[in-house]
């Protein structure tokens, strides 16, 4: 599925909506109310900002895309495939767009904030790190960092990690899910215990603390940043699922991270 796609079919009719809204990302204020005059303009209003834009280029050029569905104040972040070679997280974000888009009740209130490939050049090149060998992973700022030729010798050296750092200072999302594979759980960092249970009521992912990686975006957002953040690892045979195998699996997972402390719908 192309991006390209929402871009050309929302772009239009978002900007105009964001404008009668006032609701721009990184100047909004994420507490304040959502300015709409009754539910009614409400849903029409959510069902319809829905937009993409690329943040950013990969070090090979490939753009880094973000999809934004609804504008309320509690934000979500979704990142897929920030490891290249950990692919069906992607197919599955996708799936959850188009079920955002088909059920916008679900993003009222709420925005939500769709990364389905971090690490373009690994997707494409079937590797884990990015094109110049970085594991975009251990490549955040954080006390636990570790400079080498593997997370790279500062953090941010690489575009891709400094996009998603970036986004989440812009938005402070206050609850993130970064897709990976294949140990089959739901890790957590920072304050996402109560986030990570909530998850696993609605997927077979078992719960499990396999303790913060140095640099990795969990140590930053989950530790330094103090946000809720879900590492959730996928099985290696998921690769195999077609999308739909996938949503059935873990889709409604994705939405109780999305409506929690509510009850997925
Ligand atoms: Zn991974």
């Amino acid at each position: 599925m192309n991006l390209s796609k929402y871009l050309l079919t929302f772009t239009l009719l978002s900007t105009a909506l964001l404008a009668v809204s006032g609701c721009q990302p990184g100047t909004r204020d994420r507490y304040a109310p959502v300015i709409v005059a009754d539910h009614s303009v409400s849903v029409i209003a959510t069902s319809q900002l829905i937009h993409s834009k690329i943040l950013g280029y990969s070090v090979q050029n490939r753009p880094i895309e973000l999809t934004t569905l609804g504008c309320g104040p509690d934000t979500v972040l979704i990142i897929a495939t920030i490891h290249g070679n950990e692919d069906a997280g992607t197919p599955l974000v996708y799936w959850l767009i188009d079920h955002l888009k088909a059920k916008p009740d679900v993003l009222d209130g709420r925005t939500v904030l769709v990364v389905p490939v971090a690490n373009p050049d690994g997707y494409d090149l079937r590797t884990r790190a990015n094109a110049c060998g970085i594991d975009l992973n251990r490549n955040f700022p954080a006390a636990n960092r570790v400079n080498n030729a593997g997370n790279g010798m500062d953090g941010l050296t690489e575009p891709e990690s400094t996009i998603l750092h970036d986004l989440i200072l812009t938005y402070r999302p206050a609850r993130i899910v970064t897709i990976h594979q294949p140990l089959y759980c739901l890790d957590y960092d920072g304050p996402g215990e109560d986030l990570a249970k909530a998850m696993a009521d609605y997927c077979p992912l078992p719960v499990k603390k396999l303790g913060s990686r140095p640099g990795s975006l969990g140590s930053f957002a989950g530790i330094e940043q103090n946000t809720p953040i879900i590492t959730m690892e996928l099985a290696k045979e998921d690769s195999q699922l077609t999308d739909v195998q996938l949503w059935i699996r873990y889709g409604n997972a994705l939405l109780a991270a999305i409506t929690y402390p509510q009850l997925p719908y």
